[in-house]
């Protein structure tokens, strides 16, 4: 029998970025320079990063029928991932425009486009895909009927279901949590799912600070078997329903943030993700402890190079840092 799949199913955008003194006014034209364009969407930066680490990987996607869309047909083929492209004539290639001003500050305008057409049937047709994963990843950038029938598939094939709640938007409720095996949010994710779902109250920025006890109770309240709190600088925090489910000798714990050079943290909540699942699929049975440890030093060496999808570490960099 075959290895099982990593499969992702996601976004693809791509990107144009400017770089300006500062942003215009309304009515005002300025002139900006560094103009760069490059490949992103949450979606196919963590499929990226999956595949980088050496796991057979699969995308399913949507496009628009333009240049963009073709653009990511290439760059997926030249990844090495196996990707299945919806096209839709009727919506343009998601697309993300981003102001980068001199003092550091972004202003990102994303028009998903494509990506919220994501169709449940496209995803029922490729039904065989999720019978030969052994983890599911999904975000929140494609319409929520697509993203249920996603892990609706998994689950009916015994899949792991992992969703990265990115952005978090209206359609994120209890009914959505209830389908994951594992969510993987940032900071101010975790307090908005808490918000969404009528848990506590609290303010993103005091998280890292808080009392792991207390991080523990505030991520059961999610009912989501297992949580892991992506925290930046202070690498994240795992919290499990049951942690023998996942060979974990502990309910809760923290794993601290490799070492970086820092030049732009971009993507790193996606490494995390991507490099996440490709450890599940490849460590299948041993701790989610040693997967944790994975995602968090793939992630660290992703902030050490610009950009997203392209920032990406692949297997052998992580082997020369940490051996
Ligand atoms: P982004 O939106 O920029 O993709 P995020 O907000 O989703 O990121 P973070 O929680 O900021 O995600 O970071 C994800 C992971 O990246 C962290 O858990 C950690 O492993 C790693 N990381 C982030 N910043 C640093 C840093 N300064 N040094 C080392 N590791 C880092």
């Amino acid at each position: 029998m075959a290895a099982p799949l990593a499969l992702v199913v996601g976004s693809y955008n791509h990107d144009y970025a400017w770089r300006v003194e500062r942003a215009p006014q309304a009515g005002q034209t300025l002139r900006g320079d560094a103009f760069r364009t490059a490949p992103g969407g949450k979606g196919f930066n963590q499929a990226v990063a999956c595949a980088r680490q050496g796991v057979p990987t699969a995308f399913i996607a949507a496009i628009g029928a333009d240049a963009a869309g073709d653009g990511a047909r290439r760059l997926a083929a030249d990844e090495g991932i196996d990707a299945h492209w919806q096209t839709c004539t009727d919506a343009a290639t998601g697309s993300a425009c981003i102001v980068v001003e001199a003092h550091g500050q972004n202003r990102i305008i994303v028009a998903l486009g494509a990506n919220e057409r994501l169709d449940p049937a496209f995803l029922r047709e490729r039904e065989a895909l999720f019978a030969a994963a052994g983890v599911l990843l999904v975000q929140l950038e494609n319409g929520v009927e697509a993203t249920c029938a996603a892990l609706d598939l998994a689950q009916a094939h015994g899949v792991l279901r992992v969703l990265n709640p990115a952005p978090v938007h209206d359609a994120l409720d209890g009914t959505l949590l209830a389908r994951c095996d594992l969510v993987t949010p940032n900071e101010s994710e975790f307090a908005l799912m808490l918000a969404r779902t009528g848990g506590a109250r609290i303010d993103a920025d005091t998280l890292a600070g808080r009392d792991d006890a207390e991080l523990h109770r505030l991520a059961r309240g999610l009912g989501v078997p297992s949580v892991i709190v992506t925290l930046g600088a202070h690498g994240c925090f795992v919290s499990h329903e049951d942690a023998r489910r996942h060979a974990d000798a502990r309910p809760y714990y923290r794993v601290a943030a490799e070492h970086a050079d820092v030049v732009d943290t971009t993507g790193a909540g996606d490494a995390f993700s991507g490099a996440l699942v490709a450890a599940l699929l490849r460590g299948r049975g041993r701790p989610l402890r040693d997967a944790v440890v994975h995602a968090n030093r793939c992630a660290a060496l992703s902030t050490e190079h610009r950009g997203a999808a392209e920032a990406m570490p692949r297997a052998a960099d992580v082997e020369r840092r940490f051996g």
